[in-house]
């Protein structure tokens, strides 16, 4: 995936071991970088996530080492599509992640009403929270694709 940066280049995505403040090392990030200017960026879709990931690290001790794609749907499936790609596919690495991220979104889905008849509202919760990502992405894509 490549999005345009500020100094005129492509940036290209790929996965990084953030570390901050010199103690939590969270692996797997999705990060667009521009060879040309160095800048990067972390996939903006997925932003809060992180912020809110080391904003829990920080709070429940919850380990100083975090596999960010075991905890983000979209960083995973990224993770996973990229994993498999061999470049000689007809359609677009962005449509295929697009295709796999509506599958899992419908699939969340299911599990959601399961969830709401059952009326759990915890689980809901952490549903809706796994789906944010992933219709960010779907809907992004939508917008960019129709300009
Ligand atoms: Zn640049």
């Amino acid at each position: 995936m490549r999005k345009h940066c500020h100094c005129g280049q492509m940036m290209n995505l790929g996965f990084r071991t953030v570390i901050f403040e010199g103690i939590y090392e969270i692996d797997n990030v999705p990060i667009y970088e521009c060879e040309e200017c160095s800048h990067y960026e972390v996939l903006p879709e997925v932003k809060v996530e992180l912020t809110d990931l080391l904003a829990r690290l920080k709070e429940e001790g919850f380990g100083e080492w975090v596999d960010f794609s075991e905890q983000n749907e979209l960083a995973g499936l990224i993770l996973a599509v990229s994993d498999k790609w061999t470049g000689t596919e007809e359609a677009s690495f962005e449509s295929v992640l697009e295709r796999q991220c509506e599958e899992q979104i419908n699939l969340l889905l299911d599990l959601y009403g399961g969830a709401k008849q059952l009326g759990d509202l915890e689980w809901m919760d952490s549903i809706s929270k796994r789906l944010q990502p992933l219709s960010k992405f779907v809907r992004n894509r939508q917008i960019s694709s129709t300009n």
